[in-house]
């Protein structure tokens, strides 16, 4: 008899989780479908899905041999010490997440450019009172990860008639975009920055990235937008670069502690914009489509798409 196909998603975050397997349960109601830690029979599974692993999880699983991460950052997957050194991790690579977070990423531009959050201030304290703005076509944008997703964010900043600047880790050619890559054109790439857009991978070489070095580099009182992960971020460099006028102001959808805690100065701070890790939702819909065409590799033998270098992190 042919074994049952199934898939067992490991996923701390219940909402994300049960959100997956609805899903899939609609899209392939013929699988069997799991949520770790309340599922069985755990030799049988070769192909888990995973978002911010609980602790140890791969471990249980001993014919593991895909883990399809939930989302597009999979360093919570790679730096898992119960991963084995032979199983083929995938990553999200879908446009319309890819087009959620450059909406968001052009919503807060315009939101800094246009001092929204003064003209709500205002509000509140019934004040009126007019505001000089810089438009589009005056500000450069830089690109910090000119990748699947920096890359669409760049294009749509492009259309918005900004001016956009990219940087990488190897060469890239972007219509409409003047690209970096590399240590060496780092600098150079952060000298026009006056809105630096952080869409990093979170790895060994970028953890840290945004301190108070890379700051000094940018124009005076640019703006910074982190929608990649908390890791990237020194805090307390942050504030001091906000105290001196090196930064005008930040906006921080990710955080190296998820909630961010109630007490975290950043919560206070004026020049601080908020989000809670919400600058693009995978779309479990669009985004299984390719999740099953790699089960079905695996089943099957054939060609993973998406896959993650494991040596570079990404
Ligand atoms: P990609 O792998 O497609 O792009 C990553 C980009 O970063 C590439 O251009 C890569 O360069 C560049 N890069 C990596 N390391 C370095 C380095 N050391 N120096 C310079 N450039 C470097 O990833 P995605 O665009 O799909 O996603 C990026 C990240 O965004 C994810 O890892 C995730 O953490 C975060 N994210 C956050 C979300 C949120 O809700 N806030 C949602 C989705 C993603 P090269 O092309 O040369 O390899």
């Amino acid at each position: 008899m042919k074994a049952k196909d199934k898939i067992t998603i490991i996923c701390p975050i219940k909402r994300f989780a049960n959100e997956w397997a609805d899903s899939i349960r609609k899209q392939v109601p013929e699988f069997e479908v799991q949520i770790y830690p309340d599922d069985s029979d755990r030799e049988s599974v070769e192909f888990v899905m995973a978002f911010d692993p609980q602790p140890g999880a791969f471990a249980h699983f001993p014919n593991l041999k895909v883990v399809a991460s939930m989302g597009a950052g999979v360093r919570a997957i790679l730096t898992e010490p119960g991963l084995p050194e032979n199983v083929t991790v995938t990553k999200i690579v879908q446009p319309m997440h890819q087009r959620d977070m450059a909406d968001f990423v052009l919503a807060l531009t315009l939101s800094h450019l246009r001092k929204l959050p003064v003209f709500f201030k205002q509000q509140q304290e019934k004040v009126w009172k007019h505001h000089s703005f810089q438009r589009p076509e005056e500000t450069t944008a830089g690109i910090m990860g000119i990748g699947a997703i920096g890359r669409v964010i760049g294009e749509l900043f492009v259309k918005n008639g900004f001016k956009v600047t990219g940087w990488s880790r190897t060469e890239k050619k972007i219509a409409g975009i003047q690209t970096f890559y590399g240590n060496d054109q780092r600098n150079e790439f952060l000298s026009t920055a006056q809105v630096l857009v952080c869409i990093l991978p979170l790895t060994d070489e970028t953890t840290g990235i945004l301190n108070k070095e890379v700051f000094a580099h940018l124009p005076k009182g640019a703006y910074l937008i982190n929608v990649a992960r908390g890791g990237h971020l020194v805090e307390k460099d942050l504030l001091e670069s906000l105290e001196s006028g090196q930064l005008s102001g930040a906006a921080l959808d990710v955080f190296s502690e998820e909630p961010l805690p109630a007490g975290h100065p950043f919560w206070a701070h004026e020049k601080i914009f908020i989000t809670p890790h919400n600058a693009g939702n995978t779309h479990p819909e669009a985004a299984f489509k390719k999740v099953l065409q790699n089960y079905y590799a695996l089943k099957n033998g054939g060609e993973f798409v998406d896959v993650v270098d494991r040596k570079r992190g990404y």
